[in-house]
Protein backbone atom coordinates (compact mmCIF):
# COMPACT_ATOMS: atom_id res chain seq x y z
CA UNK A 1 0.00 0.00 0.00
CA UNK A 2 1.07 3.13 -1.46
CA UNK A 3 1.88 6.09 1.57
CA UNK A 4 3.44 8.90 -0.07
CA UNK A 5 5.95 9.13 2.48
CA UNK A 6 9.17 9.35 3.29
CA UNK A 7 10.92 6.77 5.10
CA UNK A 8 13.57 7.89 7.47
CA UNK A 9 15.36 5.57 10.19
CA UNK A 10 12.15 3.10 10.53
CA UNK A 11 10.04 6.28 10.77
CA UNK A 12 7.20 6.72 7.66
CA UNK A 13 7.25 10.84 8.02
CA UNK A 14 4.68 12.77 5.78
CA UNK A 15 3.17 16.04 6.70
CA UNK A 16 4.52 18.04 4.49
CA UNK A 17 4.46 19.76 0.91
CA UNK A 18 3.33 17.28 -1.85
CA UNK A 19 4.24 16.82 -5.53
CA UNK A 20 2.17 14.51 -7.95
CA UNK A 21 3.94 11.81 -9.41
CA UNK A 22 3.10 11.64 -13.56
CA UNK A 23 2.51 8.39 -14.97
CA UNK A 24 3.06 7.04 -17.78
CA UNK A 25 -0.96 5.60 -17.68
CA UNK A 26 -2.69 4.95 -14.54
CA UNK A 27 -3.91 7.18 -11.26
CA UNK A 28 -1.07 10.02 -10.45
CA UNK A 29 0.02 10.00 -6.53
CA UNK A 30 0.92 12.60 -4.44
CA UNK A 31 4.14 11.90 -2.48
CA UNK A 32 6.03 13.75 0.38
CA UNK A 33 8.54 16.68 -1.20
CA UNK A 34 11.87 16.15 0.57
CA UNK A 35 13.81 18.81 2.40
CA UNK A 36 17.31 19.50 3.39
CA UNK A 37 16.44 19.27 7.24
CA UNK A 38 14.78 15.80 6.10
CA UNK A 39 17.75 14.92 4.57
CA UNK A 40 19.72 16.05 7.65
CA UNK A 41 17.87 13.70 10.31
CA UNK A 42 18.27 10.53 7.46
CA UNK A 43 22.01 11.23 7.38
CA UNK A 44 22.63 11.47 11.34
CA UNK A 45 20.64 8.61 12.21
CA UNK A 46 22.99 6.70 8.93
CA UNK A 47 26.14 7.76 11.01
CA UNK A 48 24.63 6.27 14.25
CA UNK A 49 24.01 3.12 12.48
CA UNK A 50 27.37 2.68 11.23
CA UNK A 51 28.27 2.78 14.63
CA UNK A 52 27.34 -0.99 14.92
CA UNK A 53 26.40 -1.69 11.20
CA UNK A 54 29.96 -0.80 9.99
CA UNK A 55 31.15 -3.33 13.02
CA UNK A 56 28.85 -6.24 12.10
CA UNK A 57 29.46 -9.55 10.65
CA UNK A 58 29.45 -10.65 7.12
CA UNK A 59 26.88 -13.25 8.18
CA UNK A 60 24.37 -10.25 9.27
CA UNK A 61 24.97 -8.57 6.40
CA UNK A 62 24.20 -11.44 3.77
CA UNK A 63 21.56 -12.19 5.79
CA UNK A 64 19.89 -8.37 5.53
CA UNK A 65 20.51 -8.90 1.55
CA UNK A 66 18.73 -11.69 1.49
CA UNK A 67 15.75 -11.07 3.46
CA UNK A 68 15.43 -7.77 1.63
CA UNK A 69 15.29 -9.98 -1.91
CA UNK A 70 12.58 -12.08 -0.05
CA UNK A 71 10.73 -8.87 1.07
CA UNK A 72 11.07 -7.99 -2.58
CA UNK A 73 9.58 -11.01 -3.68
CA UNK A 74 6.81 -10.93 -1.17
CA UNK A 75 5.54 -7.80 -3.12
CA UNK A 76 6.67 -8.11 -6.49
CA UNK A 77 3.19 -8.01 -8.32
CA UNK A 78 2.27 -4.72 -6.39
CA UNK A 79 6.04 -3.38 -7.52
CA UNK A 80 5.72 -4.28 -11.09
CA UNK A 81 2.19 -2.74 -11.36
CA UNK A 82 2.81 0.38 -10.01
CA UNK A 83 6.57 0.49 -12.34
CA UNK A 84 4.74 -0.19 -15.04
CA UNK A 85 2.50 2.88 -14.56
CA UNK A 86 5.05 4.95 -13.32
CA UNK A 87 7.92 4.45 -16.25
CA UNK A 88 5.53 2.96 -19.09
CA UNK A 89 7.74 0.03 -19.14
CA UNK A 90 6.42 -2.84 -20.04
CA UNK A 91 5.31 -5.66 -17.29
CA UNK A 92 7.48 -8.22 -18.92
CA UNK A 93 10.57 -6.43 -18.55
CA UNK A 94 9.90 -5.01 -15.46
CA UNK A 95 9.82 -8.60 -14.08
CA UNK A 96 13.12 -9.62 -15.61
CA UNK A 97 14.52 -6.07 -13.54
CA UNK A 98 12.86 -7.50 -10.45
CA UNK A 99 15.17 -10.63 -10.57
CA UNK A 100 17.75 -9.12 -11.75
CA UNK A 101 17.57 -6.84 -8.49
CA UNK A 102 16.85 -9.53 -6.08
CA UNK A 103 19.51 -11.64 -8.04
CA UNK A 104 22.18 -8.97 -7.42
CA UNK A 105 20.86 -8.77 -3.53
CA UNK A 106 21.71 -12.72 -2.99
CA UNK A 107 25.00 -12.83 -5.38
CA UNK A 108 26.54 -9.94 -3.00
CA UNK A 109 25.26 -11.99 0.14
CA UNK A 110 26.96 -15.06 -0.90
CA UNK A 111 30.08 -13.27 -2.04
CA UNK A 112 30.91 -11.00 1.30
CA UNK A 113 30.37 -14.91 2.94
CA UNK A 114 33.45 -16.13 0.75
CA UNK A 115 35.11 -13.48 2.34
CA UNK A 116 38.12 -13.05 -0.09
CA UNK A 117 37.12 -9.39 -1.32
CA UNK A 118 37.92 -7.73 1.59
CA UNK A 119 41.98 -8.34 0.69
CA UNK A 120 43.25 -9.35 3.79
CA UNK A 121 46.79 -9.37 4.51
CA UNK A 122 48.50 -10.11 7.66
CA UNK A 123 52.60 -9.44 7.56
CA UNK A 124 53.32 -10.93 11.00
CA UNK A 125 55.82 -9.35 13.36
CA UNK A 126 59.77 -9.81 12.94
CA UNK A 127 60.90 -9.22 16.18
CA UNK A 128 64.83 -10.25 15.83
CA UNK A 129 65.13 -8.22 12.67
CA UNK A 130 68.10 -6.29 12.29
CA UNK A 131 68.65 -3.76 12.16
CA UNK A 132 64.95 -2.79 13.05
CA UNK A 133 62.44 -5.15 14.20
CA UNK A 134 58.89 -5.78 12.67
CA UNK A 135 55.77 -4.84 14.04
CA UNK A 136 52.84 -7.10 13.00
CA UNK A 137 51.11 -5.79 10.05
CA UNK A 138 47.27 -6.38 9.23
CA UNK A 139 46.03 -5.05 6.18
CA UNK A 140 42.19 -5.16 5.25
CA UNK A 141 39.09 -3.13 3.80
CA UNK A 142 36.72 -1.10 5.95
CA UNK A 143 33.26 0.38 4.96
CA UNK A 144 33.96 4.23 4.43
CA UNK A 145 30.21 5.23 6.22
CA UNK A 146 26.65 6.94 5.25
CA UNK A 147 26.39 6.61 1.39
CA UNK A 148 24.08 8.57 -0.62
CA UNK A 149 22.51 7.01 -3.87
CA UNK A 150 20.44 8.41 -6.66
CA UNK A 151 18.92 6.20 -8.69
CA UNK A 152 17.95 6.67 -12.88
CA UNK A 153 15.10 6.50 -14.44
CA UNK A 154 15.19 3.69 -16.72
CA UNK A 155 16.17 0.99 -13.91
CA UNK A 156 13.66 1.42 -11.38
CA UNK A 157 14.78 -1.37 -9.77
CA UNK A 158 17.89 -2.71 -11.03
CA UNK A 159 19.86 0.79 -10.89
CA UNK A 160 17.31 2.61 -7.82
CA UNK A 161 16.15 2.10 -3.84
CA UNK A 162 17.38 -1.53 -4.05
CA UNK A 163 19.44 -1.25 -7.29
CA UNK A 164 23.62 -1.93 -6.93
CA UNK A 165 24.67 0.92 -5.64
CA UNK A 166 22.37 0.23 -2.14
CA UNK A 167 23.06 -3.83 -2.34
CA UNK A 168 27.24 -2.51 -2.75
CA UNK A 169 26.80 -0.14 0.15
CA UNK A 170 24.71 -2.42 2.45
CA UNK A 171 27.33 -5.32 1.45
CA UNK A 172 30.15 -3.35 2.30
CA UNK A 173 28.65 -2.42 5.59
CA UNK A 174 27.36 1.27 4.92
CA UNK A 175 24.51 2.47 6.00
CA UNK A 176 22.56 4.07 2.97
CA UNK A 177 20.50 7.54 2.46
CA UNK A 178 18.62 7.36 -0.91
CA UNK A 179 17.01 10.51 -2.89
CA UNK A 180 14.14 9.01 -4.69
CA UNK A 181 13.65 9.87 -8.16
CA UNK A 182 10.76 11.70 -8.93
CA UNK A 183 10.21 9.55 -12.04
CA UNK A 184 8.92 6.23 -10.18
CA UNK A 185 8.33 7.33 -6.43
CA UNK A 186 6.05 5.18 -5.90
CA UNK A 187 8.29 1.70 -6.73
CA UNK A 188 10.62 3.65 -5.04
CA UNK A 189 8.13 3.69 -1.87
CA UNK A 190 7.26 -0.07 -2.63
CA UNK A 191 10.93 -1.17 -2.42
CA UNK A 192 12.05 0.78 0.88
CA UNK A 193 9.08 -0.81 2.30
CA UNK A 194 10.43 -4.04 1.83
CA UNK A 195 13.94 -2.87 2.63
CA UNK A 196 12.27 -1.37 6.21
CA UNK A 197 10.73 -4.31 6.70
CA UNK A 198 14.06 -6.57 6.64
CA UNK A 199 15.58 -4.35 8.84
CA UNK A 200 13.29 -4.76 11.10
CA UNK A 201 12.75 -8.61 10.52
CA UNK A 202 16.20 -8.67 11.54
CA UNK A 203 16.06 -6.10 14.53
CA UNK A 204 19.00 -4.29 12.72
CA UNK A 205 19.19 -0.01 13.30
CA UNK A 206 16.88 1.97 11.48
CA UNK A 207 19.35 4.52 10.61
CA UNK A 208 21.00 1.67 8.31
CA UNK A 209 18.23 2.54 5.29
CA UNK A 210 16.45 5.96 4.63
CA UNK A 211 15.04 7.11 1.45
CA UNK A 212 14.01 11.00 1.30
CA UNK A 213 11.57 11.79 -1.64
CA UNK A 214 12.71 13.98 -4.28
CA UNK A 215 10.24 16.67 -5.75
CA UNK A 216 12.93 19.45 -5.38
CA UNK A 217 16.79 19.55 -6.42
CA UNK A 218 17.94 20.71 -3.05
CA UNK A 219 17.49 17.35 -2.00
CA UNK A 220 20.07 15.84 -3.68
CA UNK A 221 22.44 18.61 -3.04
CA UNK A 222 22.07 18.85 0.50
CA UNK A 223 22.54 15.07 0.39
CA UNK A 224 25.53 15.55 -1.63
CA UNK A 225 26.79 18.15 0.45
CA UNK A 226 26.31 16.78 4.05
CA UNK A 227 29.44 16.73 6.10
CA UNK A 228 28.89 12.93 7.73
CA UNK A 229 27.97 11.54 3.90
CA UNK A 230 31.35 10.02 2.58
CA UNK A 231 30.70 8.53 -0.82
CA UNK A 232 28.03 9.11 -3.57
CA UNK A 233 26.73 6.66 -5.76
CA UNK A 234 24.79 8.06 -8.97
CA UNK A 235 23.56 6.69 -12.12
CA UNK A 236 21.79 9.15 -14.66
CA UNK A 237 22.55 12.22 -17.03
CA UNK A 238 26.00 13.35 -17.59
CA UNK A 239 24.88 16.73 -16.63
CA UNK A 240 23.16 15.73 -13.33
CA UNK A 241 26.20 13.60 -12.54
CA UNK A 242 28.12 16.49 -13.41
CA UNK A 243 26.07 18.73 -11.04
CA UNK A 244 26.39 16.47 -8.27
CA UNK A 245 30.34 15.59 -8.73
CA UNK A 246 31.17 19.40 -8.52
CA UNK A 247 29.59 19.55 -5.78
CA UNK A 248 31.46 16.61 -4.36
CA UNK A 249 34.95 17.93 -5.48
CA UNK A 250 34.11 21.85 -3.84
CA UNK A 251 33.37 20.28 -0.53
CA UNK A 252 35.79 21.56 2.07
CA UNK A 253 36.46 17.80 2.47
CA UNK A 254 35.53 16.28 -0.67
CA UNK A 255 34.51 12.55 -1.23
CA UNK A 256 34.54 10.58 -3.64
CA UNK A 257 31.63 10.47 -6.53
CA UNK A 258 30.79 6.89 -8.13
CA UNK A 259 28.98 8.36 -10.95
CA UNK A 260 27.66 5.84 -14.16
CA UNK A 261 26.83 8.39 -16.61
CA UNK A 262 25.99 7.94 -20.70
CA UNK A 263 27.76 7.29 -23.29
CA UNK A 264 26.92 6.29 -27.11
CA UNK A 265 28.82 2.85 -27.27
CA UNK A 266 30.46 2.99 -30.70
CA UNK A 267 30.29 -0.16 -32.72
CA UNK A 268 32.98 -0.34 -35.15
CA UNK A 269 32.45 -2.98 -38.20
CA UNK A 270 35.42 -4.85 -39.99
CA UNK A 271 35.44 -5.02 -43.47
CA UNK A 272 35.59 -8.72 -43.56
CA UNK A 273 32.49 -9.04 -41.26
CA UNK A 274 30.59 -6.50 -43.21
CA UNK A 275 31.09 -8.42 -46.83
CA UNK A 276 29.74 -11.94 -44.89
CA UNK A 277 27.01 -10.01 -43.12
CA UNK A 278 26.14 -6.25 -43.93
CA UNK A 279 22.29 -6.97 -43.32
CA UNK A 280 22.37 -9.76 -40.99
CA UNK A 281 24.66 -7.22 -38.42
CA UNK A 282 22.19 -4.16 -39.56
CA UNK A 283 19.06 -6.16 -38.35
CA UNK A 284 20.16 -6.96 -35.34
CA UNK A 285 21.43 -3.83 -34.61
CA UNK A 286 17.95 -2.10 -35.31
CA UNK A 287 16.60 -4.78 -32.48
CA UNK A 288 19.48 -3.25 -30.18
CA UNK A 289 19.00 0.25 -31.03
CA UNK A 290 14.92 0.63 -30.38
CA UNK A 291 14.46 -2.16 -27.43
CA UNK A 292 12.75 -0.35 -24.42
CA UNK A 293 12.70 2.38 -26.55
CA UNK A 294 16.69 2.90 -26.59
CA UNK A 295 16.36 3.96 -22.95
CA UNK A 296 19.75 2.16 -22.15
CA UNK A 297 22.69 3.81 -21.51
CA UNK A 298 24.63 1.02 -23.50
CA UNK A 299 22.47 1.88 -26.33
CA UNK A 300 25.10 1.14 -28.95
CA UNK A 301 24.17 4.34 -30.79
CA UNK A 302 26.97 5.18 -33.52
CA UNK A 303 28.36 2.39 -36.48
CA UNK A 304 31.41 3.02 -38.00
CA UNK A 305 31.36 1.44 -41.12
CA UNK A 306 33.64 1.90 -44.43
CA UNK A 307 32.09 3.52 -47.02
CA UNK A 308 30.80 1.72 -49.86
CA UNK A 309 28.13 -0.85 -51.18
CA UNK A 310 28.26 -3.06 -47.85
CA UNK A 311 27.59 -0.08 -45.53
CA UNK A 312 24.74 0.55 -48.01
CA UNK A 313 22.99 -2.92 -47.46
CA UNK A 314 23.56 -2.69 -43.82
CA UNK A 315 22.02 0.58 -43.83
CA UNK A 316 19.16 -0.61 -45.85
CA UNK A 317 18.76 -3.52 -43.83
CA UNK A 318 18.61 -1.23 -40.37
CA UNK A 319 16.02 0.70 -41.67
CA UNK A 320 13.75 -1.86 -42.83
CA UNK A 321 13.96 -3.58 -39.07
CA UNK A 322 13.54 0.09 -37.69
CA UNK A 323 10.30 0.44 -39.64
CA UNK A 324 8.56 -2.58 -38.35
CA UNK A 325 8.99 -0.79 -35.14
CA UNK A 326 5.93 1.44 -33.65
CA UNK A 327 5.94 3.99 -31.43
CA UNK A 328 6.97 3.44 -27.63
CA UNK A 329 6.49 4.91 -24.15
CA UNK A 330 9.30 7.04 -23.02
CA UNK A 331 9.92 7.22 -18.94
CA UNK A 332 9.15 10.64 -18.86
CA UNK A 333 7.93 13.60 -20.71
CA UNK A 334 11.24 15.35 -20.44
CA UNK A 335 12.98 12.78 -21.55
CA UNK A 336 10.64 12.69 -24.45
CA UNK A 337 11.30 16.23 -24.76
CA UNK A 338 15.40 16.08 -24.34
CA UNK A 339 14.91 12.61 -27.24
CA UNK A 340 13.10 15.88 -30.12
CA UNK A 341 15.04 17.96 -29.40
CA UNK A 342 18.52 15.78 -29.67
CA UNK A 343 16.65 14.69 -32.94
CA UNK A 344 16.38 18.53 -34.27
CA UNK A 345 20.10 18.99 -33.07
CA UNK A 346 21.72 16.07 -35.92
CA UNK A 347 18.69 17.76 -38.49
CA UNK A 348 20.40 21.10 -38.49
CA UNK A 349 23.60 19.41 -39.83
CA UNK A 350 23.27 19.86 -43.59
CA UNK A 351 25.68 17.31 -43.93
CA UNK A 352 23.56 14.74 -42.04
CA UNK A 353 21.16 12.68 -44.06
CA UNK A 354 18.04 10.98 -42.22
CA UNK A 355 17.75 7.44 -43.32
CA UNK A 356 14.35 6.59 -41.03
CA UNK A 357 12.07 7.99 -38.63
CA UNK A 358 8.53 9.56 -38.10
CA UNK A 359 7.39 12.72 -36.15
CA UNK A 360 7.33 12.16 -32.41
CA UNK A 361 4.40 13.84 -30.30
CA UNK A 362 3.98 13.34 -26.72
CA UNK A 363 5.58 10.70 -24.66
CA UNK A 364 5.99 8.54 -27.84
CA UNK A 365 9.60 7.83 -29.51
CA UNK A 366 9.80 6.63 -33.04
CA UNK A 367 13.14 5.18 -34.13
CA UNK A 368 15.76 7.51 -36.15
CA UNK A 369 18.62 6.70 -37.89
CA UNK A 370 21.18 8.82 -39.99
CA UNK A 371 24.05 8.82 -42.05
CA UNK A 372 27.31 11.10 -42.15
CA UNK A 373 30.29 10.94 -43.35
CA UNK A 374 33.74 10.52 -40.96
CA UNK A 375 34.94 14.10 -41.72
CA UNK A 376 31.31 15.26 -41.55
CA UNK A 377 31.18 13.49 -37.58
CA UNK A 378 34.61 14.66 -36.90
CA UNK A 379 33.56 18.39 -37.97
CA UNK A 380 30.52 18.13 -35.79
CA UNK A 381 30.47 17.51 -31.88
CA UNK A 382 27.28 17.24 -31.04
CA UNK A 383 27.23 14.15 -33.37
CA UNK A 384 29.61 12.64 -30.84
CA UNK A 385 26.47 13.08 -27.76
CA UNK A 386 24.53 10.81 -26.34
CA UNK A 387 20.99 11.36 -27.24
CA UNK A 388 19.02 9.10 -24.80
CA UNK A 389 16.25 7.28 -27.01
CA UNK A 390 16.22 4.74 -29.99
CA UNK A 391 18.59 7.10 -32.32
CA UNK A 392 21.59 5.57 -34.19
CA UNK A 393 24.29 7.31 -37.05
CA UNK A 394 26.27 5.55 -39.39
CA UNK A 395 29.21 7.31 -39.82
CA UNK A 396 30.48 5.97 -43.13
CA UNK A 397 34.30 6.43 -42.61
CA UNK A 398 36.63 6.65 -45.56
CA UNK A 399 39.27 4.14 -44.69
CA UNK A 400 40.59 2.23 -41.85
CA UNK A 401 43.02 4.64 -40.95
CA UNK A 402 40.02 7.25 -40.56
CA UNK A 403 38.20 4.72 -38.61
CA UNK A 404 41.26 4.14 -35.99
CA UNK A 405 41.55 7.93 -36.00
CA UNK A 406 38.20 8.07 -34.60
CA UNK A 407 39.02 5.19 -32.29
CA UNK A 408 41.61 7.32 -30.94
CA UNK A 409 40.04 10.42 -30.40
CA UNK A 410 36.45 9.23 -28.50
CA UNK A 411 35.39 10.13 -25.14
CA UNK A 412 35.04 7.49 -22.42
CA UNK A 413 32.56 5.29 -23.10
CA UNK A 414 30.72 2.22 -21.34
CA UNK A 415 30.85 -0.22 -23.80
CA UNK A 416 32.93 -0.83 -27.41
CA UNK A 417 32.04 -3.39 -30.16
CA UNK A 418 33.89 -4.61 -32.78
CA UNK A 419 32.14 -7.13 -35.57
CA UNK A 420 34.70 -8.86 -37.06
CA UNK A 421 35.37 -12.54 -39.03
CA UNK A 422 38.82 -13.70 -39.46
CA UNK A 423 40.16 -12.19 -42.14
CA UNK A 424 39.52 -8.69 -39.50
CA UNK A 425 42.25 -10.31 -37.18
CA UNK A 426 45.06 -8.00 -37.68
CA UNK A 427 43.01 -4.36 -37.76
CA UNK A 428 40.68 -5.90 -34.37
CA UNK A 429 44.75 -6.70 -33.21
CA UNK A 430 45.53 -3.00 -33.74
CA UNK A 431 42.08 -1.28 -32.12
CA UNK A 432 41.91 -3.01 -28.95
CA UNK A 433 44.81 -1.64 -27.39
CA UNK A 434 43.19 1.89 -28.29
CA UNK A 435 39.59 0.83 -27.33
CA UNK A 436 40.89 -0.68 -23.98
CA UNK A 437 41.48 2.70 -23.13
CA UNK A 438 38.20 4.16 -24.10
CA UNK A 439 35.47 1.74 -22.11
CA UNK A 440 34.80 -0.17 -19.40
CA UNK A 441 34.02 -3.53 -21.68
CA UNK A 442 35.33 -4.41 -25.22
CA UNK A 443 32.68 -6.89 -26.97
CA UNK A 444 32.71 -8.83 -30.11
CA UNK A 445 30.35 -9.39 -32.62
CA UNK A 446 27.28 -8.64 -30.11
CA UNK A 447 25.41 -5.82 -28.55
CA UNK A 448 25.84 -4.00 -25.39
CA UNK A 449 22.64 -3.86 -24.08
CA UNK A 450 22.25 -6.64 -21.23
CA UNK A 451 24.86 -5.90 -18.74
CA UNK A 452 25.37 -9.59 -16.63
CA UNK A 453 25.65 -9.42 -13.23
CA UNK A 454 28.40 -11.47 -12.24
CA UNK A 455 31.80 -11.05 -11.02
CA UNK A 456 33.64 -9.97 -14.21
CA UNK A 457 31.85 -7.63 -15.25
CA UNK A 458 32.84 -3.79 -15.27
CA UNK A 459 30.06 -1.11 -15.73
CA UNK A 460 32.17 2.03 -16.05
CA UNK A 461 34.74 3.80 -18.22
CA UNK A 462 36.80 6.66 -18.77
CA UNK A 463 34.99 10.20 -17.96
CA UNK A 464 32.20 10.96 -19.02
CA UNK A 465 30.83 7.31 -19.52
CA UNK A 466 31.62 7.65 -15.22
CA UNK A 467 33.43 9.85 -12.76
CA UNK A 468 35.53 7.16 -11.74
CA UNK A 469 37.37 4.77 -14.39
CA UNK A 470 38.55 2.47 -11.80
CA UNK A 471 35.20 1.46 -10.60
CA UNK A 472 32.29 -0.56 -11.90
CA UNK A 473 29.01 -0.08 -11.12
CA UNK A 474 27.64 -3.50 -11.70
CA UNK A 475 28.82 -7.00 -10.41
CA UNK A 476 30.96 -7.94 -7.02
CA UNK A 477 33.80 -6.02 -8.01
CA UNK A 478 31.29 -2.45 -7.49
CA UNK A 479 31.38 -3.38 -3.47
CA UNK A 480 34.73 -2.36 -3.45
CA UNK A 481 33.92 1.58 -3.81
CA UNK A 482 32.27 1.78 -0.15
CA UNK A 483 35.59 0.42 1.26
CA UNK A 484 39.01 1.89 2.06
CA UNK A 485 42.01 0.01 2.85
CA UNK A 486 43.36 0.28 6.70
CA UNK A 487 46.38 -1.06 8.17
CA UNK A 488 46.38 -1.81 11.36
CA UNK A 489 49.59 -2.13 13.44
CA UNK A 490 49.97 -4.52 17.06
CA UNK A 491 46.73 -3.90 17.31
CA UNK A 492 45.43 -6.98 19.52
CA UNK A 493 43.90 -9.34 17.51
CA UNK A 494 40.28 -9.32 19.40
CA UNK A 495 40.29 -5.19 18.85
CA UNK A 496 40.15 -6.14 14.73
CA UNK A 497 37.54 -5.88 12.85
CA UNK A 498 35.78 -8.96 11.75
CA UNK A 499 39.31 -11.32 10.16
CA UNK A 500 39.29 -14.64 8.09
P1 LIG B 1 19.04 12.32 -14.36
O1 LIG B 1 18.06 13.27 -14.90
O2 LIG B 1 20.47 12.76 -14.29
O3 LIG B 1 18.49 11.97 -12.88
C1 LIG B 1 19.15 11.08 -11.99
C2 LIG B 1 18.92 11.55 -10.55
O4 LIG B 1 19.72 12.71 -10.30
C3 LIG B 1 17.50 11.98 -10.22
O5 LIG B 1 17.25 11.63 -8.87
C4 LIG B 1 17.53 13.47 -10.38
O6 LIG B 1 16.56 14.15 -9.61
C5 LIG B 1 18.91 13.80 -9.85
N1 LIG B 1 19.46 15.03 -10.40
C6 LIG B 1 19.70 15.27 -11.73
N2 LIG B 1 20.25 16.49 -11.86
C7 LIG B 1 20.36 17.02 -10.62
C8 LIG B 1 20.84 18.27 -10.11
N3 LIG B 1 21.33 19.19 -10.93
N4 LIG B 1 20.80 18.47 -8.79
C9 LIG B 1 20.30 17.53 -7.95
N5 LIG B 1 19.82 16.34 -8.37
C10 LIG B 1 19.85 16.09 -9.68
O7 LIG B 1 19.05 10.95 -15.17
P2 LIG B 1 17.81 10.05 -15.66
O8 LIG B 1 17.04 10.77 -16.69
O9 LIG B 1 17.10 9.53 -14.47
O10 LIG B 1 18.50 8.78 -16.35
C11 LIG B 1 18.78 8.69 -17.74
C12 LIG B 1 20.29 8.84 -17.98
O11 LIG B 1 20.98 7.91 -17.16
C13 LIG B 1 20.74 8.55 -19.40
O12 LIG B 1 21.67 9.52 -19.80
C14 LIG B 1 21.40 7.18 -19.31
O13 LIG B 1 22.39 6.92 -20.28
C15 LIG B 1 21.98 7.25 -17.92
N6 LIG B 1 22.18 5.92 -17.35
C16 LIG B 1 23.45 5.50 -17.08
C17 LIG B 1 23.65 4.24 -16.57
C18 LIG B 1 25.04 3.76 -16.28
O14 LIG B 1 25.18 2.76 -15.59
N7 LIG B 1 26.06 4.40 -16.74
C19 LIG B 1 22.56 3.39 -16.30
C20 LIG B 1 21.29 3.86 -16.57
C21 LIG B 1 21.11 5.14 -17.09
P3 LIG B 1 15.03 14.32 -10.09
O15 LIG B 1 14.32 13.12 -9.57
O16 LIG B 1 14.62 15.57 -9.43
O17 LIG B 1 15.02 14.42 -11.59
Amino acid sequence: MLTGKHLIAGQWIGDGPTFTSSPAHGEAHAFQTGTPSQVDAAVEAAEEAFASFGWSSRAVRAQLLRTIADEIDARGDAIIQIGSQETGLPEARLIGERGRTTGQLRLFADHIEQGDYLDQRHDPALPDRAPLPRPDLRMIQRPIGPVAVFGASNFPLAFSVAGGDTAAALAAGCPVVVKGHSAHPGTGELVAQAIDAAIKALQLHPGIFSLVQGGKRDVGTRLVQHPLIRAVGFTGSLKGGRALFDLCAARPDPIPFFGELGSVNPMFLLPAAMAARASEIGAAWAASLAMGAGQFCTNPGIALVLDGPDADRFQSATVEALEQVGGQTMLTDGIADAYRSGISHIADDANVRQLAGTPCSDRTAHPFLYSVSGDAWLANPTLHQEVFGPIGIVVRVRDLTQMMGIAKMIEGQLTCTIHMDEDDNETAAALIPVLERKAGRLLANGFPTGVEVCDSMVHGGPYPASTNFGATSVGTLSIRRFLRPVCYQNIPTNLLPEWG
